[in-house]
């Protein structure tokens, strides 16, 4: 018998999310360098605000996120009225598809571009496109080419994941510029507490009626566990989306563990400093070893291998060694594995067992 119920078009169009793997048969020290998690975990006021957090969990949390949202405008001097803030800066992303992009409409990201584009496209029913990139750049050249009526959302990472790379102030704003009026720019700053000096593209939201910025808690501030990202958006696009969040729909636990985060400075500026000279270290001795890489702008590189089965080859010996890489492949990078920036000791160790695999080949 064949089923009445089916799903809205679109949905069976998904291919699952894969998410870094985290445990390796017969290995229990496995170091895990596939999700861009923040490996020294989250700072002690933040764990102290969570800990305290158990003693109102019979309480319904703060709908209005007042509190974190006004956090967040003093640390990135911002406008409070129009900070959204989501169970991870994904639920952002579904806000965006779901409120702007429908049947018949075209949703823009790019070639290596993150999995969440197109899946939260697809489940709002609207047409993913895709635009190609330079040499694992984002072309903004392509993407304004691949835009017109039709365009509700452009999406980029800015640094971009899984390649690392970003462009620069110049092309940011042609490409602000160029999308069209009824086209709405989304520049995901995922990664943008890692760049110095970057804003994230704060500051063309606020210059434009079409620009949206998101950003998360998941990567520099070690929370991925906890769900909770933000966006900042024209007040227009704000009044949207709090209409298709939830109530609820971040917890207690995490609206508190958000706040400390946000303002232990020392904290983030430590973990900025860590990550750009571990980075710089480890980018190096891979590329010593005959292992290249793009100049990385986030918490991880991309390595770059001679071919396909040389990636997963070497991504094998990793795992042999208890070390958890991304492969991407389904990110149109089939020579590459993906590598977060752990500590010295995790540099050290991933930049061995590479070395050991080039040596024994
Ligand atoms: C990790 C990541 C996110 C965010 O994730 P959340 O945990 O949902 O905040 C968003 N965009 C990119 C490009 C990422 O790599």
């Amino acid at each position: 018998m064949t089923s009445k119920i089916t799903p809205q078009p679109g949905i069976m169009d998904i291919s699952l999310y894969v998410g870094g793997a985290s445990h390796v048969d017969g290995h229990e020290n496995v170091l895990k360098l596939s999700s861009n998690e923040n490996l020294s975990g989250p700072s002690e006021a933040v764990m102290k605000a969570f800990s305290l957090s158990a003693h109102e969990l019979f309480k319904y949390p703060s709908t209005d996120h007042a509190s974190l949202r006004a956090a967040i405008a003093e640390a990135h001097s911002l406008d409070a009225d129009r900070i959204v803030c989501g169970v991870g800066s994904d639920e952002i992303i579904t806000f965006l598809c779901q409120s702007f992009a429908g049947p018949g409409d075209e949703v823009i990201h790019t070639e290596h571009g993150f999995s969440m584009y197109k899946i939260s496209t697809l489940a709002a029913g609207a047409t993913p496109v895709e635009v190609a990139e330079r040499d694992r750049v984002v072309d903004v050249d392509a993407i304004l080419a691949a835009c017109n009526e039709k365009t509700k959302l452009v999406f980029i990472a800015n640094p971009a994941n899984p390649t690392g790379t970003m462009i620069g102030p110049a092309d940011l704003e042609k490409l602000a510029d160029g999308v069209p009026e009824h086209t709405i720019l989304v520049l995901d700053g995922a990664y943008a507490e890692f760049v110095h000096g970057y804003d994230g593209g704060a500051s063309l939201v606020e210059s434009r009626h079409n620009v949206v910025m998101t950003r998360t808690f998941s990567k520099l501030y070690a929370l991925g566990g906890l769900r909770i990202g933000w966006g900042y958006a024209p007040r227009a696009i704000i009044d949207v989306l709090n209409r298709v969040r939830g109530p609820f729909n971040l917890s207690g636990p995490a609206l508190v563990a958000a706040e400390a985060a946000i303002k232990d400075v020392v904290y983030a500026e430590r973990a900025v400093a860590d990550n750009t000279r571990n980075r710089a270290w480890l980018a190096e001795a891979l590329a010593e070893i005959g292992v290249p890489s793009d100049a990385s702008c986030a918490n991880f590189i991309l390595a770059r291998f001679a071919s396909e089965a040389e990636a997963n080859a070497c991504d094998d010996h990793l795992k042999s060694q208890g070390i958890l890489v991304r492969r991407v492949a389904g990110y149109k990078l089939p020579n590459c594995l993906r590598i977060t920036i752990g500590d010295e000791a995790a540099c050290r160790r991933v930049a061995h067992a590479v070395g050991q695999f080039k040596g024994v080949k």
